[in-house]
């Protein structure tokens, strides 16, 4: 997979590909990631890239030409074109798991007051918010979609149970882990981790996730289809939590 960053600040996103999962991601050829200078494309000698807004209001906005001669510079029919946005759609695993399915994608980061809007009407595919707040510029939303996806590559992690069993990938929150020491002032790991009995500690883990889901994050139990095993369960913790021999 390939991923094209256009942007303003090169140095800000360079840095990524050095680091953890994304640079073994590119290590391995598993991705393609550059970084486009927008500032290459600017109107004149000045590097100019900004302009004010028609109309008045505060603020300067990125002018079209530099941004679409950059996006041409890198497009083949083949690419998807994603502005970084507080407009946009917010962000989530579902979308990484579709991003990491495209080809190449490009990743398009504003500044300023945001971009002239003719590039969103007619050279952007799709608008993605990291949250509903606003950031200074889209680099550090780029950064989350390109660790989001990296992570996703095939043979990127050790193996597959490294995402599908992480919180979000099949709509619930990971169930809560354990290391060592067995025991750090008085503090002990649940017994039924260390029983050896797989489908024991499956069972468990399967209860504490959905604990955990109607603990923290009780909204996505809404969009998430149960199984009969897990609407038991989810019964079950509802009516108090007791264990009704579950585990
Ligand atoms: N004036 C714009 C508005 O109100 O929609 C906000 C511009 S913001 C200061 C500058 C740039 O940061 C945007 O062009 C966008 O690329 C990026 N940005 C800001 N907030 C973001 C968010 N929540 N998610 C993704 N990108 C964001």
């Amino acid at each position: 997979m390939k991923i094209s960053v256009l942007t303003l600040f090169p140095d800000f996103i360079e840095n990524i590909k050095d680091f953890s999962i994304v640079g073994r991601a590119i290590s391995e050829n598993r991705l393609a990631l550059e970084c486009i200078d927008i500032r290459d494309f600017a109107i004149n000698k000045y590097l100019q890239v900004d302009d004010y807004p028609y109309g008045g209001g505060p603020g300067m906005l990125m002018q079209i030409k530099p941004i679409v001669e950059a996006i041409e510079s890198v497009k083949t029919e083949n690419s998807k074109v994603y502005y970084m946005s507080p407009q946009g759609k917010v962000l989530n695993q579902k979308k990484l798991n579709e991003l990491k399915n495209e080809e190449h994608i490009i990743l398009l980061n504003g500044h300023y007051e945001g971009i002239d809007n003719r590039v969103i009407e007619n050279y952007v595919d799709e608008e993605i918010s990291i949250g509903d707040y606003v950031l200074t510029g889209g680099e550090l939303a780029s950064m989350v979609i390109i660790d989001g996806v990296s992570r996703l590559l095939d043979g990127v992690l050790a193996s597959e149970d490294s995402f599908t069993d992480e919180s979000h990938y099949n709509g619930l929150l990971e169930h809560p882990q354990y290391t060592r020491p067995r025991e750090y002032r008085g503090l002990a790991v649940p017994d039924i981790l260390l029983s050896g009995d797989h489908e024991k500690i499956r069972k468990y883990r399967l209860k504490e996730s959905l604990r955990n889901t109607l603990n923290k994050r009780p909204d996505l139990l809404k969009n998430k289809k149960l199984n009969e095993e897990e609407k038991k369960i989810l019964k079950d913790l509802l009516e108090g939590g007791k264990d009704n021999g579950l585990y």
